[in-house]
């Protein structure tokens, strides 16, 4: 299956020839790496950063569809020990949100630094053989009909060109990647001039995530669970650059004016100023190049989804990627398509929840505060609002349109079913599709499945009651049901 090999032109340029290549070694990029490189595919991961210099510690939410993904991958447990469990959001002071009823292993959000994610990743797909090149940034791509070429600048300037089958750009907002697509980025900014700060606190909120606003401005406080809390403040009358310095008393005023009290913030060991845009790609495929996490799309924080919404972009794009390599796609076009046809609603219906979210928060007209109470309102008193919401953001509620004739549950999240093997997501951590039937039968393997009877790993229900037989996706949605 690898293309693996080494060239050196007369320039003194060398061509290295891989199966993948990833740019950019953010939590998208580093997820996706490690499934390709644990099936086997020769990848290479680039990484303008030098080697072990994290990402700043942007997102801190985990959210259980997250937590399942990462249980599929062996990594749940280890992230969960970091970071503390919140079942319970609380919006605009009248509206909670129950998290402790998600029909989930991970009733909860996990709050964590971005880094602890980064961390896990970033060893797995070490582990599992990816090359990682770091001070190595992409400065264009062309392609033609068997490959990608990549322009790269690695460490001390040297110039590098890596040829692969497909390429995947995980490089962040500013994707060079997509500008080399000659793709856009359409959309606008949603919200300025938010302050970010990690601080201690003396008089601690009781143990859930609290925001509140006056309209004019919101604070909003999460605990890391290690004595560290996570504020984020926006104020309408003080709109700035994002260069404009800020210091631990503008966190403490913005508090004040939303909550009412400051805390007792303390200690800051980081604050910065920040704004937010709306944006999307139109394509997140233009031939041999698939554009993934932020590079595809981005959104404003509120409901803590970009890293998540990126993190499953890769889950869904790197069992297609495989199928693809091994020659066991029956329509390879089809299937590497339908990663856009997927990911992309995925990735405009967070910007629609996330967007409507900030502007409840900044509503200030009286049109638009009335809008905010009706919302809140209707979320917090109505269950299948509330449901429908939760589901949404926790990921658990994000489907994908049924395959043709493929069964009533086609497209739906698999839940964490008890087999008799262990639990349907300890059965995905090969990597494979899992064929799961009643007792004493043995099925034979739907013609549409991109896959090899060889490799699946067949399951038995351990409710003898259930007759259904069914095909898990490795990315643990349903592909084939038998109704
Ligand atoms: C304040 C704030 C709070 C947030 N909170 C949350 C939250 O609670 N939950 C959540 O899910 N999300 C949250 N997010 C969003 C989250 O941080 C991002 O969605 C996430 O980091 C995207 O991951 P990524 O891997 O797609 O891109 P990135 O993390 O941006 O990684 C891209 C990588 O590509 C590298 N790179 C860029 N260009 C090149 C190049 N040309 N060549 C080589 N390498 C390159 C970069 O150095 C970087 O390492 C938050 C964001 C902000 C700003």
């Amino acid at each position: 299956m690898s293309t693996t090999g080494h060239r050196t032109h007369e320039a003194g340029e060398t061509t290295v020839d891989t199966d993948v290549i990833v740019v950019g070694a953010g939590p998208t990029g580093l997820l996706l790496a490690g499934d390709l490189a644990a099936a086997g595919l020769d990848v290479t991961l680039v990484e303008r950063r030098p080697a072990g210099r994290s990402n700043l510690t942007r997102a801190f939410g985990v959210h259980a569809r997250t937590l399942e993904l990462l249980d599929t991958r062996g990594l749940a447990d280890a992230l969960e020990a970091t970071g503390t469990k919140l079942t319970r959001m609380r919006l605009f002071g009248r509206l909670s949100l129950d998290l402790g009823r998600l029909p989930s292993r991970f009733d909860h959000l996990l709050i964590t630094p971005q880094y602890e994610v980064e961390r896990l990743l970033e060893q797995r797909a070490a582990d599992a053989g990816v090359t990682f090149r770091h001070e190595t940034a992409l400065n264009g791509l062309r392609q033609d009909a068997d490959g990608v070429t990549a322009e790269l600048t690695g460490p001390g300037g040297t110039p590098l060109t890596l040829r692969a089958r497909h390429l995947v750009g995980t490089d962040g907002h500013r994707s060079t990647v997509r500008t080399a697509l000659g793709l856009p980025f359409p959309g606008s900014s949603v919200i300025r001039s938010i302050v970010l700060a990690d601080v201690r606190l003396t008089d601690e909120p009781a143990g859930s995530l609290t925001v509140n606003g006056t309209g004019d401005s919101f604070t909003f406080i999460a605990p890391f669970g290690d004595g560290w809390y996570r504020v984020m403040g926006w104020d309408r009358t003080r709109q700035v650059p994002d260069s404009e310095p800020v210091d631990l008393e503008e966190v403490r005023a913005l508090a004040r004016r939303a909550l009412g009290t400051d805390h007792g913030m303390h200690d800051a060991r980081w604050i910065s100023r920040f704004h937010s845009d709306e944006r999307q790609v139109p394509a997140y495929r233009v031939g041999r190049v698939f554009l993934a996490g932020d590079a595809a799309h981005v959104h404003s924080p509120a409901g803590g989804q970009g890293m998540n919404t990126g993190l499953q972009d890769a889950a869904n794009l790197s069992w297609k990627l495989i199928a693809v390599h091994r020659g066991e796609a029956p329509d390879p076009e089809a299937l590497l398509d339908s990663y856009h046809s997927e990911r992309h609603p995925v990735g405009a219906m967070v910007l629609r929840s996330s967007g409507a979210l900030v502007r409840l928060a900044m509503a200030h007209t009286p049109a638009t505060r009335a809008l905010r109470a009706v919302a809140t309102t209707v979320l917090g008193a109505v269950r299948p609002a509330s449901a429908k919401a939760i589901g949404m953001i926790s990921g658990l509620g994000i489907s994908y349109a049924p395959a043709p004739g493929a069964g009533r549950t086609s497209g739906r999240r698999a839940p964490d079913v008890p087999l008799r093997e262990g639990r349907l997501h300890e059965l995905l951590r090969a990597g494979e599709f899992v064929l799961i039937a009643p007792d004493g039968a043995a099925p034979a393997l739907p013609p549409l499945a991109p896959t090899t009877a060889a490799r699946v790993v067949r399951a038995t229900w351990k409710d003898p009651a259930r007759r259904t037989t069914a095909l898990v996706r490795p990315d643990g949605y349903v592909l084939w049901s038998s109704r």
